[in-house]
């Protein structure tokens, strides 16, 4: 789907990165066109990738943001999201950012701990305000997914486990500057078996049952994001299927009346329509492997060195009758886990040759350090058509 402009990329330095804001746009509407339901609201979640032309596309789509620092609150509002529209999330919300959220007027604050919420309603005291608040449950599902990207099981620093919620919920009632939006999960980063989200619907019907017996009543469910993406076949499937993941929720959860439903997805917005695009600066051939050494590292795109994840790398304007030969594709950063992929089938190269490291789009950009002090690489988009 993506059509990179080479000839223009020829003349650019490297590494950069280069998004495609068609499929940006085409993946928004795919994704409002699957969600459109009175009652679901869905936010990006502004961690993926907080670049300003990025957000202000997705704010301009209507979406909400779900938010994790002060620093995103801030990028969030420039970009135009409403802050009534923000909801805010993360395990450690130190008072500087709780504040800075309660004087923007954030719709949400998710509270993931009983100390954090009792920090929350003295500071709304002190600020005249009162905060709505949303509580992260634990949920206690396995999404199958990384070791390091999966949070919704019971040992896991996210969250409030189940059986401590019963005394939680008895604390919301008595704080003056708390009022109770609703419950929040997450149960975890790139799901692509979607049996865990049914898991999850069935656990949220039970616990609403089991609330209301004693009066209790959500006004909104957040059931988090996770969706995952085709990291194998970026070209065959650019967008991911939106529609068979709200309809997991519309068959299996049971909403209640005048309850709002809320999603939060990152990756699944913006993986796709990013690339990283480097050079190759060598070709180092060993005695058993060949190195493409190319000028892009885990300083750009850190999900490889990180999660041993593996994003698709093509050569740009490769000549389909080229020969193909296996190369270690790896950065110029020291350190051994600074390898794209091991070997990648991959047509003749040579110095200077250009390659797309494709996916990128999430948790690229915005993952990006400056080790080794390496400048940060630039962003270029698409032009519009
Ligand atoms: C990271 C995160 C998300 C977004 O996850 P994706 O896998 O990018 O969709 C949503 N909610 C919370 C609480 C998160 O921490």
């Amino acid at each position: 789907m993506t059509r990179f402009p080479v000839a223009d990329f020829r003349q650019m330095d490297t590494p950069f990165y280069y998004y495609d804001l068609d499929l940006l746009d085409l993946t928004l509407a795919q994704l409002l066109r699957a969600a459109a339901h009175p009652a679901i609201r869905v936010h990006y979640a502004v961690k993926a990738n907080a670049n300003p032309v990025i957000l202000k596309q997705i704010s301009r789509a209507g979406l909400g943001a779900d938010v994790v620092s002060g620093g995103e609150i801030k990028a969030a509002l420039n970009a135009g999201f409403k802050a009534d529209d923000i909801v805010f999330a993360g395990v450690g919300k130190t008072d500087r950012e709780i504040r800075l959220a309660l004087q923007a007027g954030v719709g949400c604050f998710n509270v993931e701990s009983l100390p954090e919420l009792m920090v929350i309603d003295a500071l709304a005291a002190e600020e005249g305000r009162k905060a709505r608040v949303a509580l992260r449950v634990n949920p206690d599902i396995d999404a199958h997914t990384h070791r390091y990207i999966t949070t919704g099981l019971a040992e896991n620093k996210f969250g409030i486990d189940m059986r401590l919620l019963d005394g939680i919920l008895d604390t919301v009632a008595t704080l003056d500057h708390i009022e109770l939006a609703g419950l929040h999960f997450h149960i975890g980063s790139q799901i692509t078996d979607l049996t865990p989200y049914i898991l999850l619907c069935e656990r949220i019907n039970a616990l609403q049952t089991q609330y209301e017996s004693r009066g209790i009543h959500f006004p909104s469910i957040n059931v988090g994001g996770g969706l995952g993406v085709d990291y194998a076949n970026p070209a065959r499937n650019p967008i991911p299927d939106f529609e068979a993941f709200f309809k997991i929720f519309s068959h299996h959860l049971q909403l209640r009346h005048n309850q709002t439903l809320h999603f939060e997805l990152g990756r699944s917005i913006t993986a796709q329509c990013g690339s990283l695009i480097t050079r190759v600066i060598y070709v180092k051939e060993g005695i058993s492997r060949r190195f493409a050494i190319v000028d892009a590292g885990m300083t750009d795109l850190i999900r490889p060195a990180l999660y041993n994840a593996h994003h698709k790398i093509e050569k740009l304007n490769a000549d389909p009758e080229e020969r193909q030969l296996l190369y270690d594709v790896v950065g110029p950063i020291c350190e051994s886990s600074d390898c794209f992929g091991t070997d990648e089938l991959l047509p003749l190269l040579q110095r200077g040759d250009l390659l797309a490291i494709r996916s990128a789009g999430a948790y690229g950009e915005i993952m990006a350090s400056e080790y080794n002090c390496r400048p940060r690489a630039a962003a270029f988009f698409s032009k519009k058509k």
